[in-house]
């Protein structure tokens, strides 16, 4: 048994309350991803990850990335820790990627024909290759409670010619990611020990065409996977059409299995595609931003919109006695102000990252929360922004 998947309310514009079963745990959807890219979510380590947010519940579920691990430390090695979740001691659940966004992210450097992709690693320039079962047999290596299928991701701006074929690509690979797991997904490095077996999500394409992204999404439900995600979005095209094309995709996908979008988004589209019937999101953006003095909070008087960004960075905080967000219960919030986050930035102290990227995933994991607590009790759908 990979996942069970149970929706418990749903609002008029379709936003979904449910609960996902894995074998590491239980997930309360919809939920909010941590990047945990090189087996680390950046500068935060696990046992805060499993305290954050105002409600102490902390991150239900994280991401790795497979391209990252594959190189270093190697798959097989983590395989011989036990898989990753012994290796980086997580014992929640977790999802990898299939390593192709990464592979098709490295511009020059990769060469692709039916069979998979050839690259060249970021790292050192050696030579690899990536098919759809090398992409399976090093997920099942890694033992994440949900894997994706191994997908082509075109380029953008891409012509709907162009688009279409690239799709072709993406659901035969599809249909050979499946075959693969289906025969070998009893071999997740924990299946022996405690049972259960992983999950495997199909992944969506068609780029910017509505038409394309309805047929992508037809073509996989054939395949019949545990779940599907929505990529190759928030690629750098105006925020309508992302909405057009998560919209579009989600009329055809079945409403008894997750859904999941792939790398979105600023906290409030993740509010956004969530009441609109998204159930799982991921982003780096909180940690990278956090990285960069970048903090989200809630607006205060005066202030518009859901979430507003500062730089911490600023002059204006240098003697700011107050916290990031008067109205936030993190762990930073309750404890540091301003004055002195501003002062580690500066200085480039460690504690800066780690503290700044704290309170964003809690301001990310308290989002989706308020959504969830929405949810439940039958909000309406209110699109913010419209
Ligand atoms: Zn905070």
């Amino acid at each position: 048994m990979g996942l069970s998947f149970e929706v418990s309310a749903e609002s008029s514009g379709g936003g979904r309350r449910g609960v996902l079963q894995l074998p590491h745990g239980v997930v309360q959807t919809p939920v909010f991803m941590p990047v945990g890219t090189a087996a680390t979510v950046k500068t935060v380590q696990q046992e805060t990850l499993e305290e954050i947010g105002a409600d102490g519940a902390g991150a239900g579920i994280i991401l790795a990335n497979t391209y990252h691990l594959y190189l270093r430390p190697g798959h097989e090695l983590i395989q011989r820790m036990g898989g990753l979740h012994r290796f980086m001691s997580w014992r929640r659940p977790m999802l990898t990627d299939s390593g192709g966004f990464q592979v098709f992210s490295l511009a020059g450097l990769r060469k692709v024909t039916d069979d998979g992709v050839e690259f060249r690693s970021h790292l050192d320039g050696s030579k690899h290759f990536f098919s759809p079962e090398h992409s399976m047999a090093v997920q099942i290596a890694l033992g994440a409670d949900i894997m994706m299928a191994f997908d082509e991701c075109v380029e953008t701006p891409a012509s709907w010619e162009r688009t279409s074929q690239s799709m072709g690509l993406t659901h035969a690979w599809a249909a050979r990611s499946k075959a693969y797991f289906d025969a070998h997904k009893h071999e997740a490095p924990w299946t022996a020990e405690f049972g259960g077996t992983q999950s495997l999500f199909g992944i969506v394409q068609g780029g910017m065409y509505a038409d394309l992204r309805r047929e992508s999404a037809e073509r996989l439900v054939e395949m019949d996977f545990d779940g599907y995600a929505i990529g190759g979005l928030a690629v750098g095209e105006p925020r309508e059409v992302t909405r057009e094309m998560i919209a579009r995709s989600l009329e055809i996908l079945p409403r008894d299995k997750p859904r999941y979008v792939m790398g979105v988004g600023y906290p409030d589209e993740i509010e956004e595609y969530a009441r609109t019937g998204v159930d799982m999101m991921d982003c780096v953006l909180p940690t990278r931003a956090a990285r960069h003095g970048l903090l989200f909070r809630s607006a205060e008087a005066g202030e518009t919109g859901p979430a507003v960004r500062m730089n911490i960075k600023r002059v204006e905080y240098a003697e700011d006695r107050r916290p990031i967000d008067a109205t936030c219960a993190c762990m930073v919030c309750k404890r540091y102000t301003r004055a002195y986050l501003r002062h580690l930035f500066v200085a480039k102290e460690p504690l800066g990252a780690t503290l700044n990227s704290i309170h964003n995933l809690a301001f990310y994991l308290d989002t989706m929360r308020r959504v969830r607590d929405g949810l439940a009790k039958g909000d309406s759908v209110n699109p913010p922004g419209g």
